[in-house]
């Protein structure tokens, strides 16, 4: 199943990045796919504003109902079940890992970037599904953070990563961050790789990692602990990290 993303955006040229990467083989590959849709294009004025002044006052423009209405319809025309349409919105819900494994269980998904002030209201109420904030600050646009979700739903689709694996050992997906990794060269000017790493013993490895990953969950989201039952084992790790690193 491919997933199609449709992308209501002002600057449809910042979404080549998307050709990118893991992202952009991905594409390739036809696991997802992206189709852009200037704004302006559903602009009915000679000028092709798609702005106007605020109700009520006050500084930055708003992006006018017309053009959204016109564009989010011809794009709804195109399917038979009504796609989610997600904006994106510093004062929506912000994104974590659980909403993206949701939102790469769907399969089309429409993108609503704004810019200036933001979308005029009624645009939201009548078609939004979901407003999602990438993190506590203000772009200047929801290019940028459009395509940090998309980025992040798509590396979670089956066939995107090369190893299947790697995803699930990624941070927050087991409710932990991410242990450090060390390659070759084993000594570099930079530092010395852990011992343990290259003593070839897996249970010692293993260990580290869950100690490490522990750790540095502790230290910087300590958030993500709360509420998880850890293990008598996780118990003496966590301490032996704490005793290691205070
Ligand atoms: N007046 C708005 C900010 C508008 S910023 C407010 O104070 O809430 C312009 C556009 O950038 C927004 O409409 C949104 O699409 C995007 N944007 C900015 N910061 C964002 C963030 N943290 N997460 C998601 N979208 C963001």
């Amino acid at each position: 199943m491919t997933l199609q993303v449709d992308v209501v955006t002002l600057a449809p040229d910042m979404w080549h990045i998307m050709d990118q990467g893991v992202v952009g083989r991905a594409k390739s590959s036809q696991i997802w796919s992206q189709t852009l849709w200037q704004l302006r294009d559903f602009s009915e004025r000679d000028d092709k504003r798609v702005d106007d002044r605020a109700y009520g006052g006050g500084p930055g423009m708003v992006l006018s109902p017309p053009p959204l209405r016109r564009c989010l319809e011809h794009i709804l025309k195109q399917y038979p079940n009504k796609p989610m349409i997600i904006q994106m919105d510093p004062a929506g819900q912000t994104l974590d890992d659980q909403l993206v494994d949701h939102l790469a269980t769907q399969s089309n998904l429409v993108v609503l970037c704004g810019r200036y002030e933001g979308i005029d209201a009624r645009i939201t109420q009548h078609y939004v599904d979901l407003s999602i904030s990438t993190g506590p600050y203000v772009l200047s646009g929801g290019d940028l953070p459009g395509m940090c979700l998309i980025d992040a739903v798509v590396r979670q689709l089956p066939g995107a990563l090369g190893n299947q694996h790697s995803a699930e050992q990624d941070s927050y997906a087991q409710g932990l961050l991410d242990h450090p990794h060390f390659t070759r060269p084993e000594v570099d000017a930079s530092g010395i790789v852990p011992e343990v790493l290259t003593s070839g013993n897996h249970a010692d490895i293993v260990r580290w990692r869950r100690k490490m990953a522990l750790g540095r969950t502790w230290a910087n989201q300590p958030h993500l602990l709360q509420g998880q039952s850890l293990s008598q084992e996780d118990i003496k790790l966590l301490q032996a990290y704490i005793k290691e690193h205070i």
